[in-house]
């Protein structure tokens, strides 16, 4: 996706050679015409798919989810990270491994929001080792919902995520993907998703 490689290529900072900083347009500023297209994007892909949710994790995974969601007139849900005062039992959870932060936590989701026979689109605004994915997924089979598939905003090529992903059959669609972040440079995959 061309503004989304743009973007990154002219905004996005190589903290290491595993960890790309996005925080002027997705992780903490939000770029509203970038998530409007990348929406649109993901809604394109999917759009013959028969989602009912689209479902995420907050924070991040929220703008993208949300605009999509607008397209394909269906509900959003976030995963939660924290369980919210409000928040009974009455909650889907697994645990999640970060990336980021080297530590695993709870996510959970409201078992009001994700019923059986719900199909569902995961979205993520990054796809490194897979984890958040796999701990959506489990909220997914908990839920006996269906996945329709796997949306990302940027996937790190060079890491394991999207082979572990896909190895089980899952459809996954990223919009940007980087193959190397070596020597403080952003190296994208040109053409695969285009
Ligand atoms: P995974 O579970 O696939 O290892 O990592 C996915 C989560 O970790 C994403 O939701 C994102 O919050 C965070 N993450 C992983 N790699 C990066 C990165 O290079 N930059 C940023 N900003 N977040 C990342």
């Amino acid at each position: 996706m061309k503004e989304l490689h743009e973007k990154i290529v002219q905004d996005g900072k190589v903290l290491s050679e595993e960890v790309l900083k996005v925080d002027s347009f997705l992780n903490h500023q939000i770029d509203p015409p970038l998530m409007q297209a990348i929406g649109k994007e993901f809604a394109e892909r999917f759009k013959e798919d028969g989602v009912t949710k689209v479902l995420t994790i907050e924070s991040s995974g929220i703008a993208p989810s949300m605009m999509c969601g607008l397209l394909l007139e269906v509900p959003v849900i976030f995963a939660r990270k924290r369980k919210s005062l409000t928040m009974s039992d009455h909650l889907y959870t697994a645990g999640v491994y970060s990336f980021t932060k080297k530590e695993t936590n709870d996510i959970s989701v409201s078992k009001d929001f994700l019923k059986k026979g719900d199909k569902v689109l995961l979205i993520d605004d990054f796809l490194a080792n897979g984890q958040a994915v796999l701990g959506l997924l489990d909220i997914i089979e908990q839920a006996e919902a269906e996945l329709v598939g796997v949306g990302i905003v940027i996937e790190k090529g060079f890491q394991p995520g999207g082979d572990l992903i896909r190895d089980k059959g899952i459809r996954v669609e990223s919009l940007a993907i980087i193959e190397s972040l070596q020597n403080g440079k952003v190296v994208l995959t040109e053409n695969r998703d285009e």
